[in-house]
């Protein structure tokens, strides 16, 4: 599985550099409204016209050296291209934030504790704050395309990293099992082979995913262009936040089953009895691309820590008594939050129960 991640990497330049950085910086983004206006206004769009027409202009007027004319000529290309493919036309691109792509090799490299970069006036050498870093520069890395971005005076480094992970392809190296049942009042809630269960706490969650659900609705009645506006805005900020959930989330589930573990979630795809349907639609996963972002995110993270994600078929994962593997329905008494089993007795937490079957599906496919 090939992992891909952003290392933010905080610069620390001398007052000098930073200044050549920020005047870099600038004159890039002017040059690239100087060009999307141009190529808005004269209707030019292919990279090659706009060199044609414009190599020359950005290297005298902006003072840019050749590789960022050339860079800058192909990241408005490239935006009114996706703007076509997106259905927008006849709107000029407008690059607000002071960004700076640079290429690696190319534009930038990295050498012991300090970034090389292509400024204005050539590379200059500039240090880095290394915190948490360390594993990004051991050579098995690939960095791509890096974002220099300028915060409140403050330089970063956005580099995208790239790496071939291995899952455990041997799964005798497995020393631990952890099932992991997604809900509502428990984002999620694991059992593993200590026989330990934690519960993620859901209810902040709930409660703000109720206040958003709430100020769609109001806005939705209202057809106001400003009320689309801050429809599409909340919808956004919703996204963002419920994006940093399952970040931590998946991020807390892994780092606490550990280097070599199995984890076993419930393959929601192929839900189909009636019952289950039922059982999903009150779930945290019922925005369905959440829940596919945080299946994605548990396995990226998965991989980086050598651990192995498998999903299973989650019938009667509620129902079934841990214990003596008796399936029933009546067995779960949603009312107190207990399952009480019909046939042995076994009396338990009801969160706690999926996340048992679901590893004991785990153990299941071990043995196979
Ligand atoms: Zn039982």
């Amino acid at each position: 599985m090939q992992v891909t991640l952003t290392a933010k990497v905080k610069l620390t330049p001398t007052p000098e550099q930073a200044s050549l950085l920020l005047t870099t910086i600038r004159s890039i983004k002017q040059a690239l409204n100087h060009t999307s206006r141009f190529s808005f206004e004269h209707q030019v769009a292919t990279p090659f016209a706009l060199h044609k027409q414009l190599y020359r202009p950005l290297r005298t007027t902006f003072g840019l050296r050749s590789q960022m004319a050339q860079s800058v000529i192909k990241t408005v290309a490239a935006k009114y291209r996706s703007m076509k493919s997106n259905g927008v036309t006849g709107t000029l691109a407008v690059f607000r934030k002071p960004e700076y792509d640079l290429v690696y090799n190319r534009d930038y490299s990295i050498k012991k504790d300090q970034f090389s970069l292509n400024t204005l006036e050539g590379r200059v050498k500039v240090p880095f704050n290394p915190n948490g870093m360390e594993r990004f520069f051991d050579g098995t890395w690939d960095f791509g395309t890096a974002k220099l971005v300028v915060k409140k005076g403050k330089f970063f480094l956005h580099i995208p990293m790239t790496k071939e992970m291995e899952e455990p392809t041997d799964d005798r190296r497995i020393r631990n099992i952890v099932g992991i049942d997604l809900g509502i009042n428990f984002l999620a809630t694991t059992y593993d082979s200590d026989r330990k269960t934690a519960f993620y706490n859901g209810r902040q969650v709930k409660t703000r995913r109720a206040r958003y659900a709430q100020a769609r609705k109001s806005l939705q009645q209202r057809q106001t262009p400003s009320a689309r506006r801050r429809l599409k805005a909340t919808g956004n900020r919703e996204n963002r936040w419920m994006s940093d959930v399952n970040h931590q989330l998946s991020k807390a589930l892994v780092t606490r089953a550990g280097k070599d573990s199995l984890l076993v979630l419930e393959d929601l795809s192929g839900v189909r009895g009636k019952t289950e349907k039922v059982r999903l639609q009150d779930r945290y996963v019922s925005v369905s691309w959440a829940f596919r972002q945080l299946r994605q995110m548990i396995e990226y993270k998965a991989a980086l820590h050598q651990c192995k994600v498998i999903a299973v078929d989650p019938a009667y994962t509620s129902q079934t008594c841990p214990k003596c593997l008796k399936p029933d329905k009546a067995n779960r008494i949603k009312k107190i939050h207990t399952f009480r089993c019909k046939k042995c007795g076994y009396t338990t937490n009801d969160d706690r129960v999926g996340a048992m079957n679901l590893r004991y599906k785990g153990t299941e496919y071990l043995s196979k």
